[in-house]
């Protein structure tokens, strides 16, 4: 038994339940606990390691800029700053589109920030779609259907309606004149990896124009080339007003960042949000290296090839129903509910990876992971399901 895990109820506030390993080390897709053992993340720190653990570029990024300039505040500015807000502007939104850049630290505060900027609008009604997941701060929350989440928490920031995801017509019902903003993730990762059509981001788009509210993409999870695209909302051409992004973009260093498109991009005056860390030279050097890297390495498309494989190698087993996602981001369904039970044995075998509910897996690897790596995984797959007890549907041919 790992000493670091019995002495981490002592410390530790129990948010998250025990913790399933302890883990010291990391190299590419690569990580160890500290009983010695070796796993093949293939969760990537829920869609955050894009690069996988100690890349060289993240390495030089960090160790270069905390020796030249750490942190200034937001008194200051500091050309990495200037840099990576150029170039998500640049990749994330269209040419002829004014954009601006807000810095945070993670996903909820991305959203929290662009939760108080749909305030600016002069409106507070804010539509959001059941099953969403955008945060634990009380904002962010606040737009998260899901009642454990929510109810002890009560009351929170009010004037939320959620609607089925993907049912273009309870928005456009839902929608009116008093509707700030509405916000989707244009391909939901907590609850379990579903597709919005490019049909339903188009509607969406008709519907918040007609009425004069802001239509907001959640990119957290989905976003920084995951899909195979720079958003995965881009495969639809929809432009948004707004777009929230954290997790892959740090490649494992805190950041998120609000981007606000057209009127979004200047509704934030002096004194209407701000943030000590937020945009640090740090954080940002980091994520200018992932981006290049991500760049040069060609790994967009690299993580579209990778998904495409591992949703149609995966999906040959008669236990797995339904495959979804799009790239590097995968949800599995299977035949029963026993996904807690597929990924403790995955865990057994030396692989991580995560159910989102009773039923569904969930794969977010790194963007660098190897196709030895991948075949590896595609050829363990039927014997994990073997080990959890998982049968085909009833009515299947074995
Ligand atoms: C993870 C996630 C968040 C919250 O991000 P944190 O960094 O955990 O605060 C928000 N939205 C989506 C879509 C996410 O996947």
């Amino acid at each position: 038994m790992s000493e670091i895990l019995e002495r981490y109820g002592a410390s530790l506030m129990n948010a998250f339940g025990p913790p399933k390993l302890a883990l010291v080390r990391g190299e590419g897709a690569h990580v160890w606990d500290d009983q010695g053992r070796e796993y093949v993340d293939l969760l990537g720190g829920i869609a955050v390691n894009t690069l996988g653990h100690g890349h060289p570029a993240v390495v030089e990024a960090l160790g270069t800029q905390v020796r030249t300039l750490g942190h200034v505040s937001n008194f200051f500015t500091s050309p990495q700053q200037v840099e990576l807000a150029e170039r998500l502007v640049a990749l994330m939104t269209p040419a002829d589109v004014e954009a601006r850049v807000f810095f945070s630290n993670s996903g909820a505060e991305a959203n929290e920030a662009a939760l108080k900027l749909t305030r600016l609008t002069g409106r507070s009604h804010v539509v959001a779609m059941q099953d969403a997941f955008h945060g634990r701060t009380m904002g962010s929350l606040a737009l998260t259907s899901k009642a454990a989440y929510r109810e002890p928490f009560e009351p929170l920031p009010g004037d939320v309606t959620w609607v089925p995801f993907g049912d273009a017509e309870a928005l456009a019902a839902a929608v009116t004149d008093a509707t700030a903003a509405v916000v989707i993730e244009p391909l939901q990762g907590e609850a379990g990896v579903n597709e919005a059509s490019s049909a339903y981001l188009a509607a969406a788009r008709e519907t918040t124009e007609r009425h004069g509210a802001l239509l907001w993409f959640d990119e957290v999870q989905s976003g920084m080339g995951r899909t195979g695209h720079w958003l995965a909302s881009h495969a639809s051409g929809v432009v948004p007003d707004l777009v929230t992004l954290a997790k892959g973009l740090g490649g494992g260093m805190p950041i998120g960042a609000t981007i606000g498109l057209g009127r979004a991009a200047t509704l934030f005056q002096p004194g209407n949000h701000g943030t000590t860390f937020g945009g640090n030279p740090l954080s940002c050097a980091v994520a200018l290296a992932v981006l290049d890297t991500l760049e040069r390495d060609g790994l967009l498309a690299r993580a579209a090839q990778v998904g495409e494989r591992l949703r149609s190698a995966l999906a040959q087993d008669p236990r797995v129903t339904e495959v979804r996602g799009q790239g590097v981001l995968v949800g599995l369904t299977l035949a029963q509910e026993k996904a807690p039970a597929v990924v403790a044995a995955a865990q057994d075998a030396g692989w991580i990876i995560n159910a989102t509910g009773p039923d569904r897996v969930r794969l977010a690897p790194p963007l660098v992971l190897t196709d030895a790596d991948v075949e590896a995984f595609v050829a363990a797959w039927p014997g994990l399901l073997d080990a959890a007890g998982v049968e085909p549907a009833a009515g299947t041919a074995p």
